[in-house]
């Protein structure tokens, strides 16, 4: 090719797209550059340092190609994570919901082997193909009320919702709860066990800083409750209450309770050692697998992003953009933790 005009705005999206774009023409001469900005150029690390030796060893008059723009970010085409679309701006619930249950592989190899052809299995499979980008609204569609509806919804709601309607994926999830409660007057214990797929775990009023284990342990801890009717001397009395995880399957699903009034979100909260700890239960142990940031104010208001560890390295997945990021530092916003069985 002897001429060439090209165009470089926003239109650059992979790893060496404009070394092609540019190697078509033979001369200089030819190449006519419209918006050119150096820093939409895509290139992977490997390419970086291969000039970079190359320059050593043949032009040490020319500088060194610093290797990454943003130290946090690297490029998007490293990955093979697709994205999901946000249309109409409140599916960021639904994307980040699915990232980090497509993260949980065992979950994928489920829904993928399934035999019944159902639209998570469709979407779980093209999830897998690479596909640039998905949209969560097959799904949303297909749970129905509320989330057909143009408003934003709770993450963690979103996700029972889910399993609940998909049973290939109850036994991954589901677990039980142990509520012993003792009555104070009679001092008879009744057990109540229920069945969930997600732990609420609560934060003290004025924690700052928790970690997972502090927070089972407050879960474990004996609380009162005030003023219900003993099954067994049916006298209205306080009774203290302490609760239990039991049967725990593959992986294990957690909700922070951000908000114990429901104005007023728990902001500042510092979950420390999360992406390092370690949780025993019964005898199985869990590893941190993805994360829900919600991002915020209010429930209705706000925004959601996952954290997915993919190679051993954590990827933010906000709607279309899936990138490398480092940890948030005392894991800022996050909101909904999922733990997997080593
Ligand atoms: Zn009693």
């Amino acid at each position: 090719m002897f001429g060439s005009a090209r165009e470089f705005s926003n239109s650059i999206f992979s790893c060496g797209q404009t070394y092609v774009a540019l190697s078509r023409v033979n001369s200089q001469k030819g190449l006519h550059l419209i918006n050119f900005d150096p820093s939409n150029i895509k290139a992977q690390i490997a390419a970086i340092k291969e000039y970079n030796r190359l320059r050593a060893k043949c032009r040490p008059d020319l500088n060194k190609i610093p290797l990454k723009h943003n130290k946090n970010i690297h490029p998007i085409s490293d990955l093979s994570i697709p994205g999901f679309s946000n249309l109409d701006a409140i599916s960021c619930y639904a994307n980040a919901s699915l990232q980090v249950i497509f993260n949980c592989t065992r979950i994928l190899n489920i829904l993928i082997n399934s035999l019944e052809d159902t639209i998570l299995k469709k979407l779980a499979y093209s999830y897998t193909s690479q596909v640039c980008q998905l949209s969560a609204f097959s799904i949303r569609n297909q749970i129905g009320h509320p989330y057909v509806n143009i408003e934003q919804q709770d993450a963690a709601e979103f996700i029972s919702a889910l399993i609940s309607l998909y049973e290939p994926l109850h036994n991954s999830l589901l677990h039980q709860l142990q509520t012993i409660l003792k009555c104070s007057r009679c001092k008879k214990s009744r057990v109540i066990i229920s069945n969930n797929y997600i732990i609420q775990l609560n934060v003290p009023n004025d924690t700052k800083t928790v970690t997972m284990h502090s927070m089972l342990n407050d879960m474990s801890k004996e609380v009162t409750i005030e003023n219900i009717t003993c099954s067994a001397c049916n006298t209205t009395s306080n009774h203290t209450q302490t609760t239990n995880i039991l049967n725990t399957h593959e992986y294990l699903y957690f909700q922070i309770q951000l908000w114990s009034d429901v104005n007023a979100k728990i902001t500042n909260l510092q979950i420390n050692s999360l992406t390092t700890s370690t949780l025993t239960v019964h005898s199985k142990c869990y590893t941190l697998n993805s994360v829900i940031c919600h991002h915020g104010q209010s429930m209705t208001e706000a925004h959601y992003t996952a954290i997915i560890k993919h190679q051993n390295k954590w990827v933010r997945c906000n709607d279309t953009s899936v990138q490398f990021e480092r940890w948030p530092r005392g894991a800022k916003d996050v909101y909904i933790i999922i733990m997997e069985k080593k």
